[in-house]
């Protein structure tokens, strides 16, 4: 009998790769700890920016803030609104989490994510409003390629590609055609 192995179960493969993938340093995708990142930096959290952070690192899709602050007041009931956006500025100046607009799907909502251990691109369907990640080699030699023409110190990249999932462009074609 095979042994069984615990697949990927990482946001972005949604379990379709085949990797043991959380715990595997080769996987582009890794999300790293956040508290014990705080730590390492010497940061002390309240109780109440704790749930926040834990809230974040649980995530299994990209939260806006008013989505956060509902989920981390299961944590911490008694958590406000400036209390998730404090913690989120802390998260994004020391570069441990992601911004993202999603092509504006939902109007002008900002959503967070824990880094991944590789700079992922974002694949926003704007039939079905599904975002997938993808993640490739060509995008970090692009980021090189820059830095090293342009002499710029590449501190944040962000690409978000708007158009048609592969499930809505087949039940498009799918259709008769009159
Ligand atoms: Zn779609
Ligand atoms: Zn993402």
């Amino acid at each position: 009998m095979l042994p069984q192995i615990s697949k990927c179960d990482c946001v972005a493969t949604n379990g379709s790769c085949d990797r043991v993938a959380t715990k595997d340093a080769s996987c582009p995708f890794e999300r790293r700890s956040l508290l014990e990142e705080l730590a390492a930096k010497g940061v002390r959290l309240t109780a109440q920016r704790r749930a926040v952070v834990e809230t974040i690192q649980d995530a299994g899709e990209h939260l806006d803030a008013s989505a956060l602050l509902t989920q981390a007041r299961i944590r911490e009931p008694n958590i406000d609104r400036a209390t998730v956006y404090r913690t989120i500025d802390l998260l994004k100046r020391l570069r441990l989490i992601d911004e993202l607009d999603l092509m504006h799907l939902k109007g002008e909502k900002h959503f967070y994510e824990v880094k991944t251990r590789r700079d992922h691109v974002h694949l926003a369907c704007f039939q079905c409003g599904r975002i997938e990640e993808f993640s490739s080699i060509a995008f970090e030699k692009l980021k090189s390629e820059l830095a090293t023409q342009t002499g710029f110190e590449v501190r944040v990249t962000r690409l978000e590609v708007g158009g048609r999932c592969r499930a809505c462009s087949t039940k498009m074609e799918e259709l008769p055609k009159h």
